[in-house]
């Protein structure tokens, strides 16, 4: 391991530029030699001498040209076209007075070559043109990239990020205030070193923000540069190892070499996953992707905390970077950049609905509780839906009602195509969505619904129910949990109760009831059986994926039937709590067949009214 450390950070030299053009000169030749020859030679067809003759007389033959055992000959078509000739010689006597008879021209060389200079020109001048211009092209277009124009493939490697026309500051990111803060603090440095430095203060020498993806880190990068008044550069973490392999370690000194020149500055690295994996002997090691981070991780020890580079980095990926980029004195401060809550939400779509034009008396704060778990970017993309429907209806500005369809549109978007639904299908999907909401209104502790639709939309789910937290909470209740599943439970429950038989609609809700009472058992603690026992742990938690189970299969084998049991009994008190309500059940499912779409304050009307079933 030490062994392979030490020879993996010498990063292998670039190679010259001279190697490209020795390369391109040997192209070159090849071509002239052998590619060029073949293609100029004329083609020349052999022909008998009679031909010959017919040729002369009918006066189509410009120049003749005799050697010593062949006569060549150029012949010219009716519409001016060239044609080359060869046939025997023949001792014919009577051939020089016929040619003269006809203004032959002859015994001359046949003008196929031109001459010398000129060949000399075309064959090897017009390519090394060719080549020398490609050169310069891709250059530049390098050089275009990584800022700077300059020299050709060992060039510059850093973009300084310009804050231009589009220029971000701390303003354009909302809700995350404490991820602003700790960044507040190294903007401030880079502005008064000074101060720091009075007390002995060291900043941070690497930052790095971490948190799932569309939650604004680059557009918090952004930020900082819009806030701080010094050089910036940013490059993705992809862009090392891009386009000539061998080339990433050479960047990163690069863009360091370039970083302490312009000190203070910042240095930006996106998505540094890329490179920062964890080095492990396994069978996947990338060799160019290695000596990239080796390089990044002596650059980093290379200068002193105030020289005044800070390097910031993004990713979602925290717990496969590699553990020497995370020590002290490298990014030894990680600034979570977390979902939004509530009122990040709330602040986040206030932010783009300035970008907007939009209609007065907009209900900020019931957009931000429809949308929990939403990220930015689906909040900015919520945002932009509404618009685009705004335009699409003839509005010239965006309504609450815009925002609330999108927010349908763009979160229920991932659900199963399906085409217009038939009647009965309808009666279906409205038993199963009011299932779902008259379990979760009956159980004092699940959110009310803001909404339900059955118009199967764009995006093909049949079926939606737009639930609204009251208030955010961090901590579920093993209650709350419980009843969140029973909650799933409702649409299934609903139809089995009605119709006697099952539809293939409660995927989705069999999939999330599952994932609930398997994280009860296996990651809260919450099952009796278990009680506190790690049974699982999770591996990439800002991607929401993997998890990895930590028990014997025979343990494992008890986990799934204990979820199975508690699924189970969720079902069956949803059961129990629609039969008991079977009477509304049936208004309210009633109604939402009838009018495709149901209101909380509608829900809550009928729920509350005299029932005119009798259950
Ligand atoms: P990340 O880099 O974390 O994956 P981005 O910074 O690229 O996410 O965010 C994508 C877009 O989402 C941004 O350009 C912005 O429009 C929007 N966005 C994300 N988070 C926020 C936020 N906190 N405030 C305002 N807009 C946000
Ligand atoms: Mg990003
Ligand atoms: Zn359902």
């Amino acid at each position: 391991m030490i062994n392979k450390d030490n020879q993996s950070r010498k990063p292998k030299p670039p190679k010259p530029i001279l190697y490209y053009y020795v390369i391109a000169l040997l192209g070159v030749l090849l071509l002239n030699w052998i590619v060029l020859p073949y293609l100029m030679k004329p083609r020349v067809e052999e022909v008998g001498y009679s031909f010959f003759l017919d040729k002369i007389e009918s006066n189509q033959i410009k120049t003749v040209q005799m050697e010593q055992n062949q006569i060549l000959f150029i012949s010219e078509n009716g519409d001016g076209k060239q044609l080359y000739y060869k046939t025997g010689y023949v001792n014919d006597p009577e051939l020089v007075s016929l040619l003269r008879a006809h203004g032959v021209e002859f015994g001359a060389v046949i003008p196929s070559q031109p001459n010398f200079f000129l060949n000399i020109l075309l064959s090897y001048g017009i390519p090394i043109l060719i080549i020398w211009w490609i050169g310069r092209r891709m250059s530049k277009s390098l050089g275009n990239k990584m800022g700077g124009g300059g020299l050709a493939f060992g060039g510059n490697t850093g973009k300084i990020y310009v804050p231009t026309g589009d220029k971000k500051t701390f303003n354009d990111v909302a809700g995350q205030e404490e991820a602003k803060e700790a960044l507040t603090e190294v903007v401030d440095y880079l502005s008064h070193p000074e101060r720091y430095t009075a007390i002995g203060a060291k900043c941070p020498k690497g930052v790095l923000l971490v948190g799932p993806p569309g939650t604004g880190k680059t557009l918090m990068a952004k930020a900082i540069a819009g806030e701080a008044n010094v050089p910036f550069f940013s490059i993705a973490g992809s862009e090392f190892v891009e386009m000539f392999v061998g080339r990433g370690a050479a960047r990163v000194r690069d863009l360091f070499e370039q970083a302490k020149k312009k000190a203070p500055c910042i240095v930006f690295i996106d998505e540094i996953d890329t490179i920062g994996k964890k080095r492990d002997g396994g069978l996947n090691t990338n060799d160019e992707r290695e000596q990239t981070l080796n390089q990044l991780l002596t650059e980093m020890d290379g200068f002193e905390g105030d020289s005044g580079v800070i390097i910031l980095a993004a990713t979602n990926r925290p717990e496969t970077l590699d553990p020497a980029l995370l020590r002290p004195g490298r990014f030894d401060r990680q600034v979570p950049v977390e979902l939004p809550d509530l009122k990040g939400r709330i602040a986040i779509f206030k932010v783009h609905a300035k970008n907007y034009k939009m209609a007065t008396g907009i209900d900020f704060d019931l957009l931000g509780r429809a949308t929990a778990g939403a990220s930015g970017a689906e909040i900015a993309n919520i945002v932009n839906e509404a618009s685009l429907r705004a335009v699409r209806l003839g509005r010239s500005r965006v309504c609450q009602e815009d925002l609330e369809e999108s927010i349908e549109v763009v979160i229920a978007g991932h659900q199963k195509k399906n085409a217009i639904l038939s009647p009965e299908e309808k009666k279906v999907v409205s038993y199963h969505e009011i299932g779902h909401a008259l379990v979760a209104a009956k159980q004092s502790n699940t959110a009310p619904i803001h909404k339900i639709t059955i118009v199967p939309r764009t995006s093909g789910a049949l079926g939606y129910t737009m639930q609204v937290e009251e208030d955010e909470k961090s901590l579920m209740t093993k209650t709350e949990a419980f009843n969140k599943m029973v909650t799933y439970c409702g649409g299934r429950a609903a139809e089995k109760i009605i119709f006697g038989e099952i539809t293939t609609g409660a995927s989705n809700d069999i999939e999330q009831v599952t994932k609930i009472a398997r994280a009860m058992v296996t990651r809260f603690g919450m099952s009796d059986k278990f009680g506190m026992m790690a049974l699982e742990t999770n591996s990439n938690m800002y991607l929401g994926g993997d998890s990895t189970l930590t028990c014997s299969p025979k343990t494992s084998e008890l986990v799934d039937r204990e979820v199975k049991e508690m699924i189970e009994s969720a079902y069956q008190r949803a059961v129990q709590i629609l039969t008991d309500n079977k009477a509304k059940l049936h208004e309210l499912a009633e109604f939402l067949f009838k009018e495709e779409t149901i209101t909380g304050a509608q829900f809550i009307e009928i729920l509350n009214r005299e029932s005119k079933y009798s259950a």
